[in-house]
């Protein structure tokens, strides 16, 4: 759409891009400036009045009106008037003037008036960047159906949120009503997927596949679950288009993942895919598997360690971010599991490492945090996304909240498990003594279960030995001690207890990450939240929710969504109108209305 001069500077001042952005700058209140006989006392009203006198005091002015309209007279009072204030009254002067009316033992007053002359209208007043006249007169004179519905917007929203700015009768901002409340919100989302489908961009792919997985499925030794079968045709039907896929598969911890990457790089084998894991650990669990149910693929690890050769004779290649360093062959695919894991600038740089000229690999990137169904509604209007909303065994975990008085049976329990051969985790809020408030820190607990436990392990995030504790304690620990870094998917198989200590102090999302380390192979699991509160509804209710999906809605409930959708969507942005966890109806319309390509 053109905008002319005038209008693109005040849209620049505005902050905005859109009629439609406009239309949801409504006003903070309304005047009314229609004439009416009857007073309405404490109300702003307007008067028809001759100014019969006028007196100065030292830091006010009074005057006399007789209201033709009330057919009284009533009187005036401006307090610390602005010089610009005195000419609006002249004796004998007879005009409109606008303020507060209030009456007291028979006599009315009008407090703050001045001159009005576009009488007859309930007239909005706006709080904005432009001065609430001029934000005024270009909304009455821009604002239009037209304009709103030329850009894709609802005739009927439209419609609604005009109301709101030609209002013909007064309107409490406090209690909109429900059809202007949902006008607003639909608004609110279509201008937001409106921006992120404009950042979509088309890209031709390197290569196209139309192989099958159902050949190498059939070979695994068990059957893959509906919802891996799904995110994995949907895949098939990216590759079979000549335009690159950009594609987010979600799924919760242990929903196999994995096999969703093996089988994207099973269907690209002869036009060669990478893989990229954000841990050593991690990338080399993806490629032994890849040896295990992808051995018709010549695959090959890629870490620090690994020496330079030509990766050109591999069609699966691994890695860790060296993978970033190194002169990488042509590949039809790309992917990333635990993408959430790494920074914006690792993804671009491994996004242009692999772009051919004009054309791109197909993309696909893996994350473990679950997201409402809403936010991937959302999130469609730029990448497409695939749920994998279940698991293909069921995890046996039993969650509670333990206090202080609970510390000798959970020594019992540990020493239990231990004694079985399982392993524990115990998850510390943090590393430094200074920042603790009513937890003890790492360093300060280390001792205790160093002095009562044997084969103790200590890490955390700034840890640069992580990787390497992390392995000496799967093969040969009892304890682990560590902050929020375990978070990383990597496999520990005797793992049957976590404890997270301070768990009122971290996102259910992370809680949930964590408890999703226990129980990886169907060992009975337990995760206890330790804490001092004395009641917390949101752990509660943790206790007895298991899947992230669910866990995701119940985050944006208890409105500790900011971390949710800071990894996640494009602007982490805070919606004014939306909600996330009520409104799937609404987030429905606007995606059908907006008709995005799938
Ligand atoms: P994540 O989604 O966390 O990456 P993984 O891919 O590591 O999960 O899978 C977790 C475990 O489930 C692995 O041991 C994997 O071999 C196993 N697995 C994956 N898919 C299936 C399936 N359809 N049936 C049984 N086990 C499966
Ligand atoms: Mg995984």
């Amino acid at each position: 759409m053109k905008f002319t001069k005038d209008q693109e500077e005040k849209f620049t001042k505005l902050n905005i891009s859109s009629w439609s952005e406009l239309a949801l700058i409504i006003p903070h209140s309304y005047e009314d400036l229609r004439l009416n006989d009857k007073l309405i006392p404490h109300s702003l009203q307007l008067i028809d009045a001759t100014v019969e006198s006028v007196y100065r005091a030292a830091n006010s002015i009074q005057i006399t009106f007789f209201a033709h309209n009330f057919g009284h007279t009533i009187q005036g009072v401006l307090f610390r008037p602005k010089p610009y204030m005195m000419h609006q009254f002249n004796v004998g002067d007879r005009d409109y003037f606008f303020g507060m009316v209030e009456c007291k033992v028979g006599q009315c007053s009008i407090t703050m008036p001045k001159k009005v002359t576009n009488i007859g209208a309930i007239t909005p007043k706006y709080k904005s960047k432009l001065r609430s006249d001029v934000m005024l007169r270009f909304i009455q004179k821009n604002l239009t159906l037209e304009n709103l519905v030329v850009e894709g917007l609802d005739a009927k929203v439209a419609e609604e949120l005009l109301t709101l700015h030609f209002p013909s009768v007064m309107l409490s901002l406090k209690e909109l009503s429900i059809t202007t409340l949902e006008a607003l919100k639909y608004t609110e989302l279509f201008v937001y997927m409106k921006q992120l489908s404009s950042k979509k961009r088309y890209f031709k792919s390197i290569a196209k596949a139309s192989r099958s997985y159902k050949a190498w499925a059939k070979k695994l030794p068990f059957t893959l679950t509906e919802k891996q079968v799904e995110a994995i045709q949907d895949i098939q039907k990216d590759f079979a288009k000549d335009i690159s896929a950009k594609r987010m598969i979600v799924g919760d911890v242990g929903s196999g993942k994995t096999m969703v990457i093996l089988a994207s790089a099973y269907m690209m084998l002869n036009k060669r895919a990478i893989l990229m894991a954000p841990t050593t650990i991690l990338a080399n669990q993806l490629f032994e598997e890849a040896q295990k149910y992808l051995s018709d693929a010549k695959s090959i690890l890629v870490t620090n360690k690994s020496k330079k050769i030509d990766l050109s004779e591999y069609d699966f290649i691994i890695g860790t971010h060296a993978l970033l360093y190194r002169k990488l062959p042509k590949a039809g695919l790309v992917m990333v599991d635990e993408q959430h894991r790494f920074g914006t600038q690792q993804r671009n740089m491994l996004d242009k490492l692999v772009c051919q000229g004009e054309k791109k690999p197909h993309f696909l990137q893996f994350s473990a945090t679950p997201i409402p169904r809403t936010l991937a509604m959302i999130e469609t209007a730029h990448i497409d996304v695939s749920l994998i909303t279940s698991t293909p065994f069921k995890k046996d975990i039993t969650t509670s909240v333990i206090h202080k008085q609970d510390f000798q049976e959970l020594l019992l329990h540990i020493t239990q498990e231990i004694k079985q051969g399982n392993q524990v985790l115990l998850v510390y809020p943090l590393v430094e003594q200074s920042e603790v408030l009513e937890y003890q820190s790492i360093q300060e607990a280390r001792g205790y279960w160093e002095n009562h436990f044997e084969n103790v392990y200590v890490t955390h995030g700034k840890d640069k030995e992580k990787e390497q504790v992390l392995v000496d304690f799967s093969k040969k620990g009892n304890i682990l001690i560590a902050t929020t870094v375990v978070e990383v998917g990597i496999s520990l198989p005797k793992l049957s207890s976590v404890v997270i200590v301070g768990a009122e102090r971290l996102g259910l999302s992370t809680l949930h990450q964590l408890r999703g380390r226990v129980s990886r192979t169907g060992l009975k699991g337990y995760c206890f939240l330790y804490t001092n509160q004395t009641s917390s509804q949101r752990l509660e209710e943790f206790c007895h929710t298991s899947s992230g999906f669910d866990i995701a809605n119940m985050d944006l409930r208890y409105r500790k969504s900011g971390d949710l959708l800071k990894g996640i969507s494009q602007s982490g942005s805070q919606f004014q109108w939306i909600d996330l966890a009520e409104d799937e109806e609404i987030v429905q319309r606007v995606k059908g209305g907006m008709m995005v390509p799938s």
